[in-house]
């Protein structure tokens, strides 16, 4: 009855160890619906990966949260550091370090904040005096951050206090991201923080080699969330279940708006609507001018006005009738493909962090 996402455990655990493996110092990304998998299971499974660390290295030490509020789903399940992705501002709603709670201070000693402007490196130091912090350097990116000089003054108030070291958010745009931090390092030892730990995302393990030979007295840090947890997609299935199965023929009418159907086959509704994160637009298609003007020429049903889903039936992505319901989705089979059965699975492909399953089963 629900969107389920099946995780072959063995094979996505040795994903993760051999990622840890191949990425010394890794701070693992657990943030918004955790990747389709849950902000809790990717805390017990970094806390898992920090138990059982590669072989003659160590264990990730450091955990990233996109948010403040996503701070206790991860505390409760990660001994380790909390590295908070959103820079701090003075209306954060970061952790009361002077809580009354033993618990509330001992979260808030915990969490590494990201300061990206002049003004909150004041605020948050005056707010929590022991805070820790790393300073955010602005990239290309051009999201948040210091710039060159104003990094440098940052660095003179900093240093020697509970400075954690410099963040940089790279774009994903290959071929130019070592090239971009080789420039951004300049500030970085202009700063006197060439000794610190810089924290990076978006780098390959061979494009942070280049890096760490390239600078030998800093210790680089990459953040990994996609290639990490989805790094091994064969590990992953996303499936839906078919609630029930209608013939239909040609003008028949259907659905929320009462449309008729523009040719004869089947509805066949399915687990898994908006609530779900299905959208009417497939992630995944070959829609390709000429797949659909070969389609306009077969009569297919895109010629019709119909969107294709992410549900996969008889291993083609087959048509939305209609926009996804709340719960459910409509589609709409012609008559030259065979219809599942009520209670079969359906293969989904949908996009990981922009979905929220029902049920996550561990095979
Ligand atoms: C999301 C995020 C990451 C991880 O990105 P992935 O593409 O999932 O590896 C790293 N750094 C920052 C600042 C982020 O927001």
């Amino acid at each position: 009855m629900s969107l389920t996402l099946t995780v072959d455990g063995e094979r996505w655990r040795a994903h993760l160890r051999a990622t840890a493996e191949a990425y010394p110092g890794l701070v693992p990304v657990a943030k918004g619906n955790g990747y389709g998998l849950g902000l809790g299971r990717l805390a017990r499974k970094t806390q898992w990966l920090a138990e059982h660390p590669p072989e003659g290295g160590a264990g990730p030490d450091a955990i990233a949260v996109g948010t403040y509020h996503e701070l206790p789903e991860v505390a409760s399940r990660f001994d380790g550091d909390l590295l908070v992705l959103t820079p701090w501002r003075p209306f954060s709603p970061a952790p009361d370090a002077t809580s009354d709670r033993a618990d509330g201070r001992a979260l808030a000693r915990r969490v590494i904040h990201t300061v990206s402007r002049l003004e909150d490196l004041a605020a948050l130091r005056a707010a929590d005096p022991d805070a820790r912090f790393v300073l955010e350097r602005l990239t290309s990116m051009q999201r948040h951050g210091l710039g060159a000089a104003e990094l440098r003054e940052a660095a003179e108030t900093a240093r020697a206090r509970r400075l954690a070291g410099v963040a940089l958010h790279l774009p994903l745009a290959d071929g130019t991201r070592v090239a971009e931090v080789q420039r951004l390092m300049v500030d970085v030892v202009a700063a006197g923080l060439e000794e610190t730990t810089v924290w990076v995302s978006h780098l390959g393990a061979d494009e942070l080699a280049t890096l760490r030979s390239a600078h030998p007295r800093t210790s680089f840090r990459p953040r990994v969330g996609t290639a990490l947890w989805l790094g091994d997609r064969g590990a992953l299935r996303v499936t839906a279940t078919v609630l029930d199965v209608h013939r239909v023929e040609r003008g028949d009418r259907f659905g929320y708006r009462g449309r008729r159907a523009p040719r004869a086959g089947h509805l066949v509704i399915v687990s898994g609507g908006t609530a779900h994160g299905i959208g009417l637009t497939a992630p995944t298609g070959e829609l390709s001018l000429r797949s659909r003007a070969a389609s306009v020429a077969r009569g297919g049903l895109d010629a019709a006005g119909l969107a294709r889903s992410p549900y996969l039936v008889a291993g083609r992505q087959a048509m939305f009738a209609e926009p996804p319901h709340m719960q459910a989705s409509m589609l709409l089979l012609p008559d030259s493909v065979e219809p599942p059965a009520v209670g079969d699975e359906l293969e989904v492909r949908v996009r990981f962090t922009a979905t929220d399953v029902d049920v996550v089963r561990i095979a």
